[in-house]
């Protein structure tokens, strides 16, 4: 019979997650089989945890969930030649086909056929997880644990937030959660002028600040417009991020915009948005969608970033150990927290410090 893990799982049909043993996944001759050491967790995970209407109809039943985590590399299949047993590395949670145009022509975060390890693949809450080779990303190890183990929020954030130029801009970021907050210090360290963030949540309103925000405000409280007038501001912003996924904070936004204005859409609204066309065409804004890591173009950036300086440790506020799992979902589910983590496996030493920037 096979070895058992640890895994949290989404193993009924209900709101609720368990902490379950399930056989340890095989190693296919691709594979890389990694002892995972810490985990973040995401809102999808809290959308599973919850079982709201997309969860119902997208998680299979039973299914391991997670997709943020670092590991170790514990063992690889007979084709694997480029990662080693002790590695540290993190998962590309996107496992993608290969074979569409986009795949073929390098583009695979824009695969037709896209799997996410944690939602249609088994994902990452667990002792284990094995995934393909090309997958696998290795780490600088000087870089903290616990920001290895995010490398797939931080690359969403790094993806949305280099989307467009930022050197010199003026950005508007919409949505503080863990991601608006990483994409804070990332365009403050691609060089934009100000970076004025918006949230509804005190806390992470002054965790925006210490990201780096030049003005943080509460859009029910304040005026956008009169701030730009603070700021000295005449034609509006340059680059938005919508990072909160509420068709008000896009309507906001897109009021919000210069003319010729770029717009990179991330958060992920629930329902079917209305938005005025003619702001959008008259003033000739440009909208990306978002999805995913550039792979792997993205992860360089992250790591490259991290080498030269750009620090996101405070957007880590929360440690649980595995077994405290619901204490972690309360957490989140109350929302006064950036990212929180689950340590798998404890480590010492740690390596603590980034390289200073030079
Ligand atoms: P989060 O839910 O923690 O953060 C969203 C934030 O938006 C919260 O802090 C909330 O208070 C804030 N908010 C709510 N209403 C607001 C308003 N009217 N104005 C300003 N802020 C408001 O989420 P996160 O993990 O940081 O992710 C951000 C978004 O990106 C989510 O919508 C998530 O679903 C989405 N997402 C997309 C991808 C992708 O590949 N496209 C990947 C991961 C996450
Ligand atoms: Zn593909």
């Amino acid at each position: 019979m096979a070895q058992r893990m640890w895994a949290l799982v989404k193993s009924r049909p209900e709101p609720g997650l368990w902490l379950e043993p399930v056989p340890i996944p095989e190693v296919g001759i691709n594979d890389v089989s990694i002892e995972v050491l810490q985990t973040g967790i995401c809102g999808t995970d809290l959308h599973i945890y919850c079982w709201d209407a997309w969860a119902q109809k997208t998680i299979p039943v039973p299914l391991i969930i997670g997709h943020e985590f670092v590991g170790r590399v514990v063992q690889v299949g007979a084709n694997v030649k480029d990662f080693y047993p002790g590695e540290i590395v993190s998962g590309e949670g996107h496992v993608v086909c290969g074979r569409c145009r986009n795949c073929l022509a390098g583009r695979r975060h824009l695969c037709k056929d896209t799997q996410a390890i944690g939602v249609n693949r088994p994902g990452a809450f667990a002792e284990y997880i094995v995934l393909p080779m090309t997958n696998v990303w290795a780490h600088d190890p000087n870089i903290p644990r616990e920001i290895q183990a995010i490398f797939d929020p931080f690359g969403n954030a790094v993806h949305t937030a280099l989307s467009f130029p930022v050197l010199g801009e003026d950005v508007l970021i919409t949505g503080a959660g863990p991601i608006g907050l990483m994409a804070t210090a990332v365009v403050r360290h691609a060089g934009a002028r100000f970076v004025v963030v918006a949230d509804i949540n005190p806390y992470r309103l002054a965790l925006a600040q210490r990201m780096g925000a030049t003005r943080v405000f509460d859009p029910r409280q304040e005026d956008l417009h009169a701030i730009q007038r603070q700021l000295g501001m005449k034609e509006g912003f340059d680059i938005g991020l919508e990072m909160s996924g509420n068709p008000q904070a896009f309507r906001l936004m897109l009021d919000n915009m210069a003319h010729g204005g770029k717009i990179a859409l991330l958060g992920i609204p629930e329902n079917e948005t209305a938005i005025n066309w003619h702001t959008v065409i008259f003033n000739g804004l440009t909208i990306k969608g978002i999805y995913g890591r550039e792979m792997y173009e993205t992860w360089y950036k992250m790591t490259v970033m991290l080498q030269s300086g750009l620090d996101i440790r405070p957007v880590i506020t929360h440690r649980f150990h595995y077994t405290e799992y619901e204490e972690a979902f309360r957490v989140l589910t109350k929302g006064n927290c950036g990212k929180v983590i689950l340590v798998w496996k404890e480590e010492s030493p740690v390596p603590k410090d980034l390289p200073n920037r030079t």
